[in-house]
């Protein structure tokens, strides 16, 4: 039977135990398996994983799944091991493999048993490592969290730009396919561009999310007075308050406590056993609250985060729609609100003052956007979707009434001059 005339949902059904693909999976699968470049550009909790997995497992040789963190390709590699008898069917190429490791790994790739091959960018400039590859039968490569490729992303790692030519080398006709939760346009112009598929059929969702509600409050010297009310008036829910520094998060973390809230802290400067412990205990429920870092939150799924709070302006429109994103997982309520005042915008001016000059011109441009985020008096959700390069329909578009410029518009007056009231 030719793949293409695969019953892709009994495929689906046997490897995931779904009986329905999510939004455009299958057109998506339909296209990788094909063999063409295909680019999908989903919000998170899309279902973009199962994109490439699905084609890997039943397509004749190994897929290389290229991934930016180690934690995210092992629970992966731990989900697709579940699903087969064979622990073989997926593995993590990485540098801290010893020499038997690698050469099971090899050996399971060389005797067909392996269908998805994880690597993160940096292994895979490994000589050996491709050495080796270019004798295999490569069905596709996949590039998750693709967004690594461009300065204009939130998430920018140099090695990314190397995965091109390095599959040159690997092989010829590889297909490529991108994955990422990142819709600015110009972010999308330069994974394409870089990974060299301008012609790859892109596959785009929405990127709304009704069931948020977006809210901008001033900050003033009491805003962490304003924080405290609004978490005892939502005692008893999951929220996430997110702060610039690591000092803050601590301070606020203690604050809320001592006030009766059951709070943590998160940042990279705690060991990685107390942070393991504080997500633990946020997913358990055995508290209500996270204060953390931007750290926080990269492959946490917990679906009813009722809340989510920047006590501080995120630098993007990008970073704050995917830490907001966090909340209302599951379709319920998520109420997303940020402090704001400009002198926090002119405090990360300052934190950048220090970077290269390119760095800075686009760390203005996308700070420019957050503060005409925070300072505009019409539609946020139109204004986010905008943003994506999406249409908004304000009046009638899913979730239009839901948030604080639409409920509660302000007269001209006002909006110039928020001082008078
Ligand atoms: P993304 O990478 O786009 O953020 P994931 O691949 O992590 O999303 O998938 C998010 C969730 O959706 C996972 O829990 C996954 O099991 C689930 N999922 C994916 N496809 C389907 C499907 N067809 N039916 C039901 N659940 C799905
Ligand atoms: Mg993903």
């Amino acid at each position: 039977m030719g793949l293409t005339e695969i019953d892709l949902h009994k495929e689906l059904k046997k490897y995931f135990g779904f009986s329905q693909f999510k939004g455009l999976q299958e057109e998506v699968i339909s296209n990788i398996v094909k063999g063409n470049d295909t680019f999908v550009v989903m919000p998170t909790g899309g279902g973009k994983s199962l994109c490439y997995q699905l084609p890997a497992l039943i397509q004749e040789g190994t897929a290389i799944v290229v991934s930016p963190l180690i934690a995210l390709m092992k629970n992966q590699v731990d989900a697709i091991r579940g699903i087969s008898s064979e622990n073989g069917i997926a593995h993590v190429l990485n540098s801290s493999l010893n020499k038997t490791e690698v050469k099971r790994v090899k050996d399971d790739i060389e005797n067909g048993i392996t269908k998805l091959l994880y690597v993160a960018p940096e292994s895979l400039t490994k000589e050996d490592y491709v050495d080796f590859l270019r004798g295999q039968t490569i069905s596709f490569m996949a590039v998750d969290e693709a967004h690594c490729i461009s300065e204009w992303g939130h998430d920018f790692r140099p090695e990314y730009r190397n995965l091109r030519s390095i599959l040159k080398r690997i092989g010829d006709n590889i297909p490529i396919i991108a994955l990422t939760a990142t819709a600015t346009p110009k972010v999308q112009e330069d994974i394409l561009k870089n990974l060299g598929i301008p012609d790859a059929k892109t596959f785009k969702a929405s990127f709304n999310r009704p069931n948020l509600y977006y809210e901008v409050r001033p900050k003033t010297k009491n805003v962490d007075a304003d924080i405290i009310r609004f978490v005892k008036q939502n005692e008893g829910k999951s929220g996430i308050i997110y702060c610039l520094s690591r000092k803050k998060v601590e301070e606020l973390a203690q604050t809320l406590q001592v006030n009766g809230i059951k709070a943590v802290p998160y940042h990279a400067g705690l060991d990685a056993k107390t942070r393991s412990k504080h997500q633990d205990m946020f997913l358990m429920e055995d508290i209500d609250v996270v204060v953390a870092t931007i750290a926080f939150g990269m492959g946490i799924d917990k679906p009813d985060v009722r809340f989510v709070i920047h006590h501080d302006i995120p630098k993007s429109i990008e970073s704050y729609y995917q830490e907001t994103g966090r909340a209302g997982r599951d379709g319920g309520e998520g109420h997303c609100l940020a402090f704001y005042s400009y002198k926090d915008i002119e405090k990360l001016e300052k934190f950048m003052s220090g970077k290269p000059v390119a760095e800075q011109e686009i760390g203005q441009a996308l700070l420019q956007e957050v503060v005409a985020y925070a300072e505009t008096s019409v539609s946020r959700r139109k204004f986010i979707l905008h943003y994506f390069g999406e249409e908004f329909n304000e009046k009638t578009g899913e979730g239009a009434s839901m948030d604080d410029n639409v409920r509660n518009p302000k007269k001209k007056h006002e909006a110039k001059d928020d001082l008078e009231l």
